[in-house]
């Protein structure tokens, strides 16, 4: 049979999944005006897909910049931006409170290119700014802030740091936990911003996908590397992605009121020693919280007042979140920190790291967030009252 394309019903409200490797040409010089950069058309899945396009679009506007890239995970995102940016003998300084793969990115495989990394505590800010000073910024390349913070929430004032640093600086912002909804980096000076899609972004706990938005320039930058290191985004992928972000505001209010409540009714209990919520004046940053962010999302970390065995008794006692390392999908999700992300660390490196043995991670979800804090007090009163 002749090669055939479908042109019948192409007009669904809804883009089609292009899930295809490769894209054809009409002719030889249609090829000509490709390498040229005359006519928009694909070439190959690892560097062209319509729903990627669909979905930067819509990044790239939520996070206000010129461009977006999508990437096959946050991860991947972050891997790849770094390392388009960096040359032996470059400095990297990042908040050394951050996700947990990408300390280990930083520190296990930078070092291998000659790039010194140094982490700075962002939980005290008056110090993290006064260390930052005592940094050369001649030989700095790259700022990475995750803001807020993997489990505490802690802030950076950006825009001081931004005054900081010197201009030949990257300023990147990892905001996977304030998203764009409640945090706009580009306004306080950041070069690329970074998120996880598989959180709220993509919001349904069925999308592992990252992203990151900035200037045309550096987007062109990087765009080289992901056709070059491949992490792109399944088709399929991209697609849901999209169908996620129609309702992403919508949720992101959810998200916003829910984590409220729940940080309120766990800054009342009896039972909880203290709660890292940005939106609670009794957060350390909350001067910050009131200048960078305008919500304080579904993440709520408290440390009840147990020990560790009493503490597995309470998110063990729970029935509503499932136990797991997630946050921003529509199940809620708990995890006692030392147990289960920093189970693998010592003691002492869990000290540096604030992470306490009493101290849990909740996330809320699309249910009843009433019927989540009856759980949260029932399992409360059934392990933790002394
Ligand atoms: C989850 C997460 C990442 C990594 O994203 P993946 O999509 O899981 O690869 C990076 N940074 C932060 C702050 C995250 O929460």
């Amino acid at each position: 049979m002749p090669n055939q394309k479908q042109t019948d019903y192409n007009n669904s409200c809804v883009t089609p999944i292009y899930q295809n490797t490769v894209y054809f040409f009409e002719n030889t010089e249609q090829v000509i005006q490709y390498h040229e950069n005359e006519i928009n058309v694909g070439r190959y899945g690892r560097y062209d897909n319509p729903n990627w396009l669909e979905v930067e679009k819509k990044i790239a506007i939520l996070d206000n910049y010129q461009d977006a890239l999508i990437f096959s995970s946050g991860m991947n995102a972050i891997v790849t931006t770094i390392l388009t940016f960096v040359q032996p003998k470059d400095k990297l300084i990042y908040t050394g409170k951050c996700y947990r793969n990408v300390r280990k990115f930083f520190k296990s495989v930078l070092p291998k290119l000659a790039i010194e990394v140094i982490p700075m505590d962002s939980a005290e800010t008056q110090r993290f700014h006064a260390e930052f000073e005592a940094q050369s910024q001649e030989d700095t390349k790259i700022v990475f802030i995750e803001a807020p913070s993997n489990p505490h929430l802690y802030l950076v004032d950006l825009e001081r740091l931004k005054s900081q640093i010197g201009q030949n600086t990257l300023l990147i912002v990892d905001s996977t936990l304030a998203t764009p909804f409640n945090c706009q980096p580009q306004h306080f000076g950041a070069d690329l911003v970074i998120h996880s899609c598989s959180k709220y972004l993509g919001g349904h706990g069925d999308i592992l996908a990252g992203s990151v938005s900035g200037s045309i320039e550096l987007i062109e930058e990087i765009r080289n590397y992901r056709n070059m290191m491949g992490g792109v985004v399944a088709p399929h992928g991209a697609f849901l992605l999209n169908r996620s972000l129609e309702s992403f505001e919508i949720r992101m209010k959810h998200f916003n009121q829910a984590g409220m409540e729940v940080a309120l009714y766990l800054q009342n209990s009896p039972l909880v020693e203290k709660v890292f919520y940005t939106g609670l004046d009794s957060h350390p940053h909350v001067d910050l919280a009131q200048k960078y962010l305008t919500g304080h999302g579904g993440v709520v970390s408290f440390e009840i007042k147990a020990n560790q065995e009493s503490t597995s008794r309470f998110v063990d006692a729970l029935t509503i979140p499932f136990m797991g390392s997630n946050f921003g999908s529509n199940h809620s999700m708990v995890e006692q920190c030392s147990i289960f992300t920093y189970y693998k660390l010592s003691a002492q490196e869990r000290q540096l790291l604030g992470i306490t043995d009493n101290l849990v991670r909740l996330s809320v979800g699309y249910g009843d967030t009433g019927v989540l804090i009856e759980d949260i007090d029932r399992a409360l009163f059934e392990t933790c009252r002394v």
